[in-house]
């Protein structure tokens, strides 16, 4: 695993509709591994591999490359920002922690809480809810206005760590993603079928970017690659249906965004059979990715989703396994070179 890319990928800050330091990183891969590389309105980067064949199917893959993030909506004189959420927070895994805020220069903020023994009975008790926090600048008001006004974006600062056996840190939900599509692209030999490795925004608020892209693109076949939550952590059954962490690079048979195409999922099962890659299933009526965007975009495509199990997503101790990361990117390379067996002969 290249954990530099990797590092480089999570640590960017790109909340949903400020994607640009992250698409920066990704622009610099895709140039070197693409024939060219296509954008649109909503800044997805779509790397375009011809293909050895004439009359080629298109093969479309997508890793988001947003991570859930704030908007501040008022800095008041006391030098507190005010803030909604951009995508799915829990609100006590913002709490206790540095943020980065994108004001007229980047600025350092933190959310803090009230001190346990100065809490009564009832707020003790109590989960904190988004609108109950602020983001202290750690300035006074007026510099503060001045430096960062609504509208302006903020995500949560932690480094990358390698803990123990995985990889923890902000943002692998769904930097791991771009990491595995970039890494697969890399990997991958020749295919009859022309690639697009599409880096999507806007997923966290609706899977918004990979629609458009999907839209434009057409593609007969297309892959999402994203986190799915690994059911191994604290608290979680040991004889349910589970994604563990370790295990493999999950398919991703279904949440509740989409059923994968049959089809897809057998010749997934199948490649990652002959050529020795570890997967596992990963079966849910919850949670959603890209694939329902291309799936249901334009004429429709055969889709599915390759899935990197992750602890704890959406907090700032996100952790994978590499083994499961590397697999992830073995099973997208034989995506790439085998995706032709889906499409009729020609
Ligand atoms: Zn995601």
């Amino acid at each position: 695993m290249d954990i530099t890319l990797l590092r480089a990928l999570a640590e960017a800050s790109g909340p949903s509709g400020h994607e640009d330091r992250v698409r920066a990183i990704v622009r610099e891969q895709l140039d070197g591994l693409a024939d060219r590389v296509d954008t649109d309105p909503m800044g997805c980067l779509d790397g375009v591999r011809v293909a050895t064949d004439d009359s080629p199917g298109r093969l479309m893959l997508a890793a988001h490359m947003d991570e859930i993030g704030l908007m501040i909506t008022h800095v008041d004189e006391r030098g507190f920002a005010r803030f909604i959420p951009l995508g799915g927070w829990d609100a006590k895994t913002l709490v206790d922690q540095r943020v980065l805020v994108q004001g007229r220069e980047d600025l350092v903020g933190i959310v803090g809480t009230t001190a346990i023994h100065l809490m009564d009975e009832a707020a003790r008790g109590r989960a904190p809810k988004i609108e109950d926090l602020a983001i202290d600048l750690c300035m006074d008001g007026e510099r503060a206005q001045q430096l960062v006004r609504p509208g302006d974006v903020a995500t949560r600062i932690r480094d990358l760590a390698e803990v123990g056996d995985l990889v923890t840190g902000k943002a692998l939900d769904n930097r791991v993603g771009v990491y595995v599509m970039l890494e697969g692209l890399r990997a991958a030999g020749p295919a009859k079928v022309e690639v697009h490795a599409t880096a999507t925004a806007q997923e966290e608020v609706g899977l918004r970017g990979a629609r458009i892209a999907a839209h434009r693109i057409a593609p007969h076949i297309a892959v999402a690659i994203d986190t799915c939550p690994a059911d191994d952590g604290p608290g979680t059954p040991k004889d349910g249906p589970t994604t563990r962490l370790g295990k493999g690079a999950a398919i991703r048979v279904m949440d509740a965004s989409a059923i994968g195409n049959p089809e897809l999922v057998d010749l997934m099962v199948t490649i990652a059979g002959e050529r020795d890659i570890p997967v596992q299933m990963h079966v849910s009526g919850r949670g959603g990715t890209d694939t329902q965007s291309i799936q249901l975009a334009g004429e429709g495509a055969i889709a599915g989703c390759i899935s990197i199990p992750t602890r704890y997503v959406h907090t700032a101790v996100e952790a994978c396994h590499p083994d499961d990361i590397d697999a992830a990117v073995a099973l997208t390379a034989a995506v790439i070179e085998e995706a032709h067996r889906l499409l009729p002969a020609s």
